[in-house]
């Protein structure tokens, strides 16, 4: 757990009198009653009083922010709705946060063109219910999609159960509108299939918040699916459950959904949600098909046939809308049920290839004992996209130290077995060490000279998501490179 740092009044007093100069007074909050509610997104084991907090209602209150903050040196913290779980928005005690909460309008809805243009803060789940008239709606959707902006969405490119068939947020938006440092406003992407020049676009979505803030979003809608329908799929073991996802892919088939929960999650969400899941189960495969009654019908055929042969011991597919959204309850309800049987849950984001999920799966099996915590694994199997829940009890002396270091070394083998330390999530601060294991410096001083090419005062989100020279010179100093845990340093349980 971090202790929050001191806020330094005078200064405080300073940036807000600077930012209350050029935004109505309502705008700007400094008072810590009213800045604590800001003090933490969804990685809560991090806490940090900011020092002011702007809620700019305008783009140019965006960029009245920005000027002051430029001419002041003083660091900006952009934030959603605060579910970040990687602590993307986590304040700095000498820092303003900008939150989009009052810049959530949709400007528009274009359904020949099957676009909407939103500002940030509009929540992801709002811009399918205004595209719902017109029978669109936007795919990408985070299980915190009742909550989160498309800004944070498009900082973490952030993904969601349907991303597999649909893509992730990088794949669903066209344009966005950015306020820069410099205090200009710049366009990237555009309405049309391509834009010339350099993909900037692509390089902006998944920034986390370094290299500008966010002010207008032009999402790609999709048109509902006709019908939808999920099979529910019982497996004995984790390694057959891992491998069956494997053999749906290769068999040529790409559901509009693949999620796996092993018996931890189901066990843990089933008397929650009485979602009807096989709590015998070593593990449960989710996997939709969505089209036309008869795309479903032939793709259920065809998926239910592969993951027989592949070894499922008991298959059922939903008979009705309210089945289908009955099976999805418990996967969507999965993090909120970690809190029924643990006091704390830390929730890790990797991706690996898909054929190594069997192998990974096990590795993390292995490690719950090595670290005398237990972890649940419910994810995005067919992305190879893992989401284990680290359970631990933060009154317990050492227990959220040994979370953290059990979270680093699945990390660890993720990269070990070809894959990423994140696939949704973002790095923030949380993942900030597990960079340096990712990748060589060379390719860190790189990705900082395109954050410094947007931002040159470097004072948008700094010290996130990528680490200083002397940030992995540290942790290098802990961590055992080839050896199969790092932490050597940590006592072994
Ligand atoms: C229960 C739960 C389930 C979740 N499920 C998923 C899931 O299925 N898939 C998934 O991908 N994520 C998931 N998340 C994580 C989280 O919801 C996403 O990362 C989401 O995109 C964050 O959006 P936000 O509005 O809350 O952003 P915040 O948490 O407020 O911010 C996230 C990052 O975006 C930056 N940012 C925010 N707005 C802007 C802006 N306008 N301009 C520039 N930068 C900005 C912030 O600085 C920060 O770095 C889940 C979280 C929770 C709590």
């Amino acid at each position: 757990m971090s202790a929050s740092l001191p806020v330094n009044t005078g200064r405080r007093d300073e940036v807000a009198a600077a930012l209350k100069a050029r935004l109505p007074a309502r705008c700007v909050l400094s008072d810590p009653e009213d800045t604590r509610p800001y003090e933490c997104d969804g990685l809560a084991a991090y806490r940090q009083l900011p020092m002011v907090v702007t809620l700019p209602e305008n783009e140019e209150q965006v960029l009245a922010v920005l000027n002051a903050c430029r001419e002041l040196s003083v660091p900006i913290v952009p934030r959603g709705a605060g579910t970040g779980l990687s602590g993307g928005a986590l304040p700095i005690a000498e820092g303003v946060v900008i939150s989009t909460a009052r810049l959530n309008r949709i400007v528009r809805v274009d359904a020949h063109a099957r676009t909407a243009v939103v500002q940030p803060g509009v929540r992801n789940l709002a811009i399918s219910d205004a595209a719902a008239q017109h029978g669109l709606y936007y795919a990408p959707d985070p299980s915190s999609q009742i909550a989160c902006t498309i800004g944070g969405n498009v900082a973490e490119n952030s993904g969601g159960v349907h991303c597999l068939k649909y893509g992730l947020t990088v794949h669903n938006v066209l344009r966005v509108r950015v306020a820069t440092i410099d205090g200009e406003i710049i366009e990237l992407g555009s309405e049309a299939l391509d834009a010339p020049g350099l993909d900037l676009l692509a390089v902006f979505i998944g920034s986390e918040g370094m290299l500008g803030i966010v002010t207008e979003v032009t999402v790609k809608l999709v048109p509902k699916p006709a019908t939808a329908r999920v099979i529910m799929a019982s497996f004995d073991d984790v390694v057959t459950g891992g491998n069956a996802v494997a053999r749906v892919i290769a068999a040529g088939i790409i559901p509009a959904g693949l999620e796996m929960m092993d018996r931890t999650s189901v066990r843990m969400v089933e008397p929650f949600v009485k979602a009807g899941y096989d709590t015998e189960a070593a593990a449960i495969l989710l996997c939709e098909a969505d089209g036309t009654e008869l795309e479903v019908a032939e793709e259920i055929e065809r998926m239910s046939e592969v993951l027989q042969a592949a070894g499922a011991t008991a298959i059922s597919v939903s008979q009705n809308e309210a089945e289908r959204m009955r099976f999805w309850s418990g996967r969507k309800n999965a993090f909120p049920a970690a809190g029924r049987i643990s006091p704390d849950y830390y929730c890790m984001d990797g991706t690996i290839p898909r054929k190594k999920l069997a192998e990974v799966l096990t590795g993390i099996e292995r490690m719950e004992t090595t670290f005398g915590l237990r972890c649940s694994n419910v994810f995005h199997a067919g992305d190879g996209n893992l989401h284990p829940l680290i359970l631990f009890d933060a009154n317990q002396p050492g227990e959220f130290e040994r979370a953290e270091a059990f979270g680093a070394a699945i990390l660890a083998l993720c990269v070990e077995v070809g894959g990423t330390i994140t696939g949704e999530h973002g790095v923030g601060m949380e993942k900030i060490n597990s960079m340096c294991v990712q990748f060589r410096r060379e390719e860190l001083d790189a990705f900082i000279e395109v954050k410094r090419a947007f931002d040159e005062p470097m004072l948008l989100n700094p010290d996130k998501a990528i680490p200083t020279k002397h940030r992995c010179a540290e942790f290098g100093k802990m961590h055992v490179k080839g050896g199969v845990l790092p932490f050597a340093d940590l006592p072994r349980f």
